[in-house]
């Protein structure tokens, strides 16, 4: 018996269904209208893929990411999986051909955008056709509340009524209960079966440093990452440009990508990317949607993203294969100014917005403390329960000692005081350090008690004495030049002399232990070995590189030596298919580097 269980070794080449995915595939096989709500990466896919091999009749999916129809067909081919699409890319010519392999029943699954689903061709295609199951991907575009509301999602109802025995599947990444709900109304769910998977993404390290000369660091950051895809995402287009011009005059493989380009270098740049051409993507935040490449292995934001619902989803990129992804956002407050100014252009409800999102961005990049996953969870309504997630910058870095401060936040908070509770953090620095620049003279504040009392720290350890004190509680800040003044808790710590304990280095020690967790130990040569025979492939098909065989399967490969088609198949990601068709040529290549080098194949068990 054909079972999801077998279908996923088998077919995909995978041992374990992602959470909730088999629960989704059993409720979907029941029939019943089901609502799935996972990340980016968690795996809708299969959901309905699973169950159209499954199923006698035919899989219809909406979508409408035109440009992804094509990518997911070519990878479902791949697996040996009868897929197409009709949308308004092809020719009349290719259009008819494909709608000839459906009306013969050669086809389990057909991707269709939602205009065409609902022309009379259509129509009449499949009303002579058995449909068991429709599946609504980015389901979200049917709600108004959505971020993405698209009117022709709202007239799939009416398709779903002629069929009245298909189930339907709707799919989307987005989880606020008011879609949800909007969702499951529209489409006329008679029961409510919903499964929300967490948002957590497990494989990705976060980490926020302060932006201090930021090509430099992203240099140095790239530095570590040879030859691994990633995306930098910059605010402006023109940041974009300088970049990646830079980049590429250091001998990095990149391209840029901003709407300012025409249509066709767009189109060639993102190309380039997904093919693995070009290494590294630099980027507004036009960039992404409808991007499927599963091994984007970092994510650098270099400029401060606008919001956390933003930031997240672009991270979201990095390593939907699961494998570990690095996300690094460089800050600066410098970076808050600017996007300050672009909010005071607006007006009314959407300034207010605009401030709220930025406001929320801010408190999160500032915390040196907490866990990162904490807050960017909470903002999707979910709880992260443990304290520490090993996997991003505040819990794998080392707790700093903290230390008797009382005298240098004393000093701070009075100086904050005699300058009149109206300066920032930056000003209050310089009043400290006896600066004699133009504010400084100009505010008279050359003349205060505590001018010059602090040279004993630099500008930069202040600033940031000034945020702990911030984050403790002893300072306010406001408005948009994050003004500071005193809290009644500071009154009292200054009254009462009472002891103030916090951290002064200026960049606390990092144990960097945790960032490379439970990878698999493979080895390196030999991964390049089969990745350059991975795009040797691909480009004599025409196809990205992970449409052959995931990095995942390929780091497998190079950790487990597999020198049989038996043994192929314990690797992730290698199917029945994919075995026949890709496993001779990839075994050669083991074959020919384990004898060279007297490697003998480790076993995998396979599950
Ligand atoms: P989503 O649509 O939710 O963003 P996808 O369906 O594109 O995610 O899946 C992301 C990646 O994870 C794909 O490369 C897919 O093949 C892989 N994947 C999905 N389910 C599994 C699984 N159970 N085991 C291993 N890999 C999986
Ligand atoms: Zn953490």
């Amino acid at each position: 018996m054909t079972t999801s269980q077998s279908i996923l070794k088998n077919t995909f080449g995978y041992d374990t269904f992602r959470p909730l995915q088999r629960e989704v595939i059993e409720n979907v096989m029941a029939r019943r209208d089901t609502l799935a709500v996972m990340p980016t990466g968690g795996g809708k896919s299969l959901c309905y893929q699973i169950p159209s091999l499954m199923f006698d009749g035919l899989t219809v999916v909406v979508s409408p990411l035109i440009a992804l129809m094509k990518d997911q067909v070519e990878q479902l081919r791949a697996f040996g999986v009868p897929a197409l699409f009709l949308n308004s890319s092809l020719s009349p010519q290719e259009y008819q051909e494909n709608m000839d392999y459906v009306k013969r029943g050669e086809v389990k699954l057909l991707y269709v955008a939602p205009e065409t689903l609902l022309t009379p061709r259509i129509t009449s295609l499949l009303s002579a056709l058995k449909v068991d199951l429709f599946t609504i991907d980015e389901a979200h575009c049917i709600s108004e509340w959505g971020h993405d509301f698209r009117p022709e999602y709202r007239q799939l109802v009416e398709v779903r009524k002629r069929f009245p025995k298909a189930a339907c599947l709707a799919l989307t990444a987005t989880a606020t209960p008011r879609v949800r709900t909007d969702i499951r109304s529209t489409l006329h769910f008679t029961t409510t079966n919903e499964f929300v998977a967490s948002f957590n993404r497990e494989n990705l390290y976060i980490e926020v440093a302060p932006k201090r000369d930021a090509m430099k660091q992203t240099i140095q950051f790239l530095d570590r990452f040879k030859d691994q895809s990633g995306i930098i995402y910059c605010f402006s287009r023109r940041q974009v440009d300088e970049l990646a011009a830079h980049l590429a005059s250091k001998g990095y493989s990149v391209r840029p990508y901003h709407a300012g380009l025409d249509d066709a270098e767009r189109r060639r740049n993102q190309e380039a990317f997904i093919r693995d051409d070009a290494q590294i993507i630099v980027a507004t935040i036009a960039f992404g949607m409808g991007i499927n490449k599963p091994n984007v292995r970092f994510v650098i934001h270099y400029d401060l993203p606008k919001s956390v619902e933003g930031y997240y989803q672009e991270i979201g990129r990095a390593g939907r294969d699961g494998l570990p992804a690095h996300c690094l956002l460089l800050y600066s407050y410098a970076d808050v100014a600017k996007l300050n100014y672009f909010i005071e252009q607006k007006q009314g409800e959407e300034q207010r917005v605009a401030m709220q999102h930025l406001n929320a961005i801010v408190k999160y990049a500032e915390d040196e403390f907490n866990c990162r996953r904490k807050p960017l969870l909470t903002y999707f309504g979910e709880s992260f329960p443990a304290d520490n997630c090993s996997n991003c910058d505040n819990c794998t870095s080392a707790p700093a000692a903290l230390t008797d401060i009382t005298i240098p936040a004393q000093k701070f908070l009075s100086c904050v005081k005699r300058t009149g509770e109206r300066f920032g953090a930056v000003h209050v620095a310089d009043v400290l350090l006896g600066s004699m620049n133009e504010k400084v003279v100009k505010f008279g504040h050359d003349k205060v008690s505590t001018h010059g009392i602090g040279k004993e720290l630099n500008q930069k350890q202040w600033t940031r004495l000034a945020r702990q004190l911030a984050q403790t509680g002893y300072l306010n800040q406001d408005g948009e030049y994050r003004t500071l003044s005193l809290t009644q808790k500071a009154m009292d710590a200054l009254k009462n002399r009472t002891k103030i304990f916090g951290v002064i280095e200026e960049v606390r020690e990092r144990k960097s232990k945790a960032e490379k967790r439970t990878e698999l130990e493979y080895n390196n040569a030999l991964f390049s070995l089969l990745r350059t025979k991975r795009k040797e492939m691909a480009d004599e098909m025409g196809v990205p590189p992970y449409v052959v065989f995931s990095d995942k399967t390929l780091v497998e490969m190079a950790a487990y030596y597999p020198q049989s088609p038996a043994s192929l198949l314990t690797i992730s990601g290698v199917g029945q298919v994919k075995a026949r068709q890709y496993g001779e040529a990839f075994l050669e290549v083991i074959k020919s580097y384990c004898e060279k080098h007297r490697i003998v194949e480790k076993r995998k068990e396979s599950i």
